[in-house]
Formats: C-alpha cells, structure tokens, sequence
C-alpha cells in the first residue's frame, strides 16, 4: 500500500504561508517597525517584538546553508526519494528555511550554491516549498 507524505497542518500564524505556497507563491513576514524578515512564521518580530508584521512576497531565491543527505527514510512515504537532500536555505530576504534540494543529483550540492523556490502538491492540493540548482543567465 502507498503511504503519502504528510500534509501540513497550518496554525493561526502559519495559515496564510501555506494558502500562499498553494498558489506557488512563497512569503515571509516582515516587520514594519524594524524592517526584519523572518520565518517561521510568528505573531511577533523575532528581532524588536513588534506585532506589527506584515506578509511580503519573497523572490523565492536563496544559498545553500547546510544540508545532509538522507539515505534512510523516515518513513514508506519517503523511500522513492532516497537518497535526498535536507537542506537549510538562506533566503536572499535574510531567514533561513529548512527544505529540501530536489532536480539536482545529491553529490552536486554544495553549500554557497544558488537555489530556488519550487512546490510540491501534495495531498488536499497543499503546496510544499522545495528547492532546486538556480537557472544560469
Ligand atoms: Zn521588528
């Protein structure tokens, strides 16, 4: 039997990210008062604890971090993947992401390199933010 990967269940704070990567788009929240982007998402600035945040698009463009490649997976949903890469992205807004790198063979992923945003559907239509090797040019 085919097991499925799991769905995110979104929260209160979490909600309107995931309504957003259901349509491929990826946001971050930025502070109004002190102009930082962070993620995850939170009903407050992790940097001056205004709650006067709002949700910026993000251009989806970002580094390598770190990362690690999983060789064993976590559960039956995951065994066509392997091996995959579990990546920390550094976002061009500033936070950091843990996703994965996909479209790229394990062994070419280096930290430093050029990324960007793609989704995954999965079930109920949820989108699931992957990464993969920048376009050059
Ligand atoms: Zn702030």
């Amino acid at each position: 039997m085919t097991q499925e990967k799991p769905v995110p269940a979104p929260t209160n704070d979490s909600r309107a990210f995931w309504s957003n990567c259901s349509h491929n788009n990826l946001v971050v929240q930025r502070c109004r008062e002190c102009g930082t982007a962070q993620y995850y998402p939170r009903n407050v600035c992790a940097s001056c604890g205004s709650s006067d945040i709002q949700w910026v698009e993000s251009a989806g463009k970002g580094t390598v971090y770190s990362y690690t490649v999983v060789h064993r997976a976590p559960s039956a949903a995951f065994s066509k993947d392997v091996p995959y890469v579990l990546a920390i992205i550094e976002l061009a807004e500033g936070p950091r992401m843990m996703s994965n790198i996909v479209d790229c063979d394990p062994g070419e992923v280096s930290i430093g390199m050029d990324v960007e945003v793609g989704f995954e559907i999965r079930a109920d239509n949820v989108g699931v933010p992957v990464f993969k090797p920048a376009r050059r040019g």
